[in-house]
């Protein structure tokens, strides 16, 4: 019940108003970078010092028209840059939805294609990830993905996300790896009806350990993005009975999530890469973090009570 409050909320445009515009940084911080580009380099360094690689994500979805649009572009660009210019190990992730999907599919397209084609351009070559959002976004999602990866140049260099909850995804994780794409495996951070997604915990994370024993066997490098340590531990047991090079994928989690975990499987030889969330649109991320863990409500309170 408390996931589906705190889903709610995250859609909700009046509170995210109210809560960005007047709650700030301290509100968020325990699992948001900050609001500028110094900010979210600043913690990518830490990150990489700790032994992990980066994802930068520039909180934001669902913008209202295209110079919005082109302004969430244009601070990837930059993130690009700095990445270069610092030879930080990150990459980044972005919502198509940030990229003005709402707005005009061909302004998406073209701004995606864009930073697909700087990443693919840079000394080391770099990776996009395109992050999944709800249901109705992922077929034109998986099809603007598959499409970019077809540019020969692009190859290698821009990813999808697969969604264990959905009914789809063995079906989708398929296609992908006929195309010879990369892929984030995660659960799933949206409320999904029953017609298309398993409701039950146990479900989705059967469907989990099932694919993940798929993309595992590819010989393609992909992400496990979950927190959960029994799925971990199944990964880490699978990966090693199979005599799957440690080097071959990696583990990824959220900033601010399990930094125990995070560091137990890089000092145990894993890879392990961290996605760092920044920017002033913090609300319906930090929402969907409650809901997957209503207890973070306390730390967000220290928080606030931290002088
Ligand atoms: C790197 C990364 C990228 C992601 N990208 C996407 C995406 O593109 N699209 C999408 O729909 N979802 C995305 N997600 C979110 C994902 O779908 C889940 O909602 C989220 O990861 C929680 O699921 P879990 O696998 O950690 O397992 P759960 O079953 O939710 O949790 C397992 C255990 O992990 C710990 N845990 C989980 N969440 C939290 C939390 N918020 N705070 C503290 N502890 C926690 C708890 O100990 C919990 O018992 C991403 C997650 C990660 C890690």
């Amino acid at each position: 019940m408390l996931r589906a409050l705190f889903i709610s909320l995250a859609e909700s445009r009046a509170l995210r108003g109210i809560a960005e515009h007047s709650l700030g940084q301290k509100f968020s911080s325990r699992f948001v970078a900050g609001t500028q580009i110094g900010d979210v380099l600043q913690a990518t360094r830490k990150v990489n010092l700790l032994g992990c690689s980066v994802s930068i994500d520039n909180l934001g979805e669902n913008v209202t028209n295209a110079d919005e649009a082109r302004a969430s572009a244009a601070i990837y660009h930059q993130l690009l840059d700095e990445i270069g210019a610092e030879k930080l190990n990150a990459n980044i992730s972005l919502k198509l939805t940030h990229m003005g999907l709402d707005v005009d599919q061909r302004l998406a397209h073209d701004q995606v294609s864009n930073l697909v084609a700087k990443a693919a351009a840079m000394n080391p070559r770099n990776f996009v990830r395109v992050d999944m959002e709800g249901s109705p976004y992922i077929p034109r999602t998986l099809e603007l993905v598959r499409e970019l990866h077809r540019v020969p140049q692009n190859q290698g260099c821009v990813g999808a996300v697969i969604q264990s909850y959905m009914h789809r995804s063995e079906s989708d994780v398929e296609k992908l790896l006929a195309d010879g794409i990369r892929i984030r495996l995660c659960k799933g951070a949206y409320k999904e009806p029953h017609e298309v997604a398993f409701q039950k915990k146990s479900e989705v994370d059967a469907n989990y350990v099932k694919l993940m024993k798929i993309l595992l066997k590819s010989g393609i490098y992909h992400g496990l993005a979950t927190h959960d340590e029994s799925i971990i531990h199944q990964a880490e047991a699978f990966a090693t009975r199979e005599n799957i090079a440690r080097d071959s994928f990696e583990f990824q989690m959220l900033y601010g999530i399990r930094r125990d975990l995070q560091q137990r499987l890089v000092k145990d030889g894993w890879r392990m890469r961290v996605y760092i969330p920044f920017g002033t649109e913090w609300y319906p991320y930090l929402m969907r973090r409650l809901a997957e863990r209503p207890a973070n409500v306390f730390f967000i309170a220290k928080n606030l009570l931290r002088r």
